[in-house]
């Protein structure tokens, strides 16, 4: 989402004559776009700021700004620590950021500009073209959570949820398809509770798929309670739906999942993938697991075992628990650090061999590749199957937005090595 949102940034700031720029020497503004998920977050921005600090120390000060969630949780005390900081500026209030830099620029004055006020953002952000011109583009749909996870700042920092209108998601998916974009990633904290004008994400997705020239579609991220009927019917109905879900499940044990007050046990998680894999048998998970949460007990530690087994996920993000500043969780005892970090070792071998298990039964298989963009060397391009798996192949052609059947030669961790099949049904021509 901070991806999507920095895209933003610069589609506004060039309203007041800004233009982005990869020369980090000679800038006039910086923007830090923070994210507040990970530890030591307000630390990075820190040894960012010094760092700008070193680079223009006999040149002009540039304007420095803090973005994202960071900015929200700690504004004042970055702003009262950090001189060099001219301004902060929450997520639901990046509509206000020209008019930030111009008051800068005037009357060199700090700004806090932290206020949730999300319908004012997304109405000036509206008319701002998305000048994304990516083959496969984000769109944030969906923003704030209301779950309240104990270890996730995201409800302090996002605020509550918000939908954005199907037109407004639609005007812009025209606007990047005009761009160049074929597969659009629908974007929220919690995208599966969308919903406007009692419209569901389901509904979206089947807007967005009659749209000739979007090819795929991909969503993220899913909370289990809100796997609606009606979206796992998508997942048979509509075909330009991609067959990988990324589905947090966070812990195996039912007992830690209450104390993370997730709202659903691990019964109903297994369940609800029973039923996704009968309306479709293609479709494959990804899941995000926190090892060593406040009380695991080593038996708990088996059932995120158990559970990784059983789903075989082909892809997991995982992490020791980390205490976020104001959430109930860091206020939990934390277990021994040495327990933890053991535990996340065997978690992320076990998880690692599921997944070249997975990547290795793959070769020798065809899988379609939407292609994004050559590499340096230009015969080679980069692209992704429907599971979201990284691929390359070398081409004359320019495959750069086409689909293309690949037949996978070679894996590794990262990325699957393919050569393109020739197109069988291609009639004979003779000159
Ligand atoms: S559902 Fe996701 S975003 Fe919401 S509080 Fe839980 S972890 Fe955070």
């Amino acid at each position: 989402m901070n991806q999507y949102d920095s895209n933003r940034i610069y589609d506004l700031v060039d309203k007041i004559d800004y233009q982005k720029t990869n020369n980090l020497k000679d800038v006039n503004c910086y923007v830090l776009n923070t994210c507040h998920i990970r530890e030591k977050a307000t630390e990075k921005v820190y040894h960012d700021v010094g760092r700008i600090k070193k680079e223009f120390k006999n040149k002009k000060k540039p304007i420095v700004i803090v973005t994202g969630c960071v900015a929200q949780a700690e504004g004042e005390i970055l702003l009262n620590r950090e001189k060099y900081i001219d301004a902060v500026v929450g997520p639901q209030s990046y509509h206000k950021l020209n008019q930030t830099i111009i008051d800068i620029e005037r009357k060199n004055k700090k700004i806090n500009s932290t206020q949730f006020n999300v319908v004012e953002k997304f109405d000036n952000l509206n008319i701002t073209k998305n000048s994304d011109s990516n083959v496969s583009s984000f769109l944030t749909i969906q923003e704030g959570c209301n779950k309240f996870c104990k270890f996730c700042v995201v409800p302090y920092t996002r605020g509550p949820e918000f939908s954005r209108s199907i037109d407004e998601l639609i005007n812009e998916t025209l606007n990047l398809v005009k761009n160049g974009t074929r597969e659009i990633n629908l974007l929220g904290q919690n995208v599966n509770a969308y919903c406007y004008n009692g419209k569901r994400l389901s509904h979206l997705i089947e807007e967005i798929s009659k749209i000739d020239k979007i090819k795929r579609i991909r969503y993220t991220t899913s909370h289990p309670i809100d796997f609606s009927e009606d979206l796992i019917e998508a997942h048979k109905k509509v075909t330009k739906l991609m067959p990988l879900i990324h589905l947090p499940v966070q812990s195996g044990s039912d007992k830690i999942l209450k104390k993370m007050n997730r709202k659903h046990s691990i019964k109903y998680y297994l369940d609800l993938i029973k039923k996704l894999k009968l309306v479709n048998s293609r479709i494959e998970f990804s899941s995000d697991f926190i090892i060593g949460y406040p009380g695991e007990t080593d038996q708990d530690f088996l059932n995120t075992i158990k559970l990784l087994k059983e789903i075989g996920y082909i892809n997991t993000y995982s992490f020791i628990f980390s205490p976020r500043p104001g959430t109930p969780a860091a206020k939990m005892k934390k277990i021994d650090d040495y327990v933890s970090k053991e535990r996340l070792f065997s978690f992320q071998k076990l998880a690692h061999e599921i997944k070249m298990k997975y990547r290795k039964n793959l070769l020798n298989k065809k899988s379609l590749v939407m292609f994004e963009n050559s590499m340096n060397n230009k015969n080679l391009f980069f692209g992704r199957d429907e599971f979201s798996n990284s691929v390359i192949v070398e081409s004359t052609e320019n495959l750069r937005g086409k689909i293309r059947e690949v037949e996978i030669v070679d894996v590794n961790q990262g990325t699957l090595f393919g050569k393109i099949l020739e197109n069988k049904n291609k009639k004979e021509f003779a000159a």
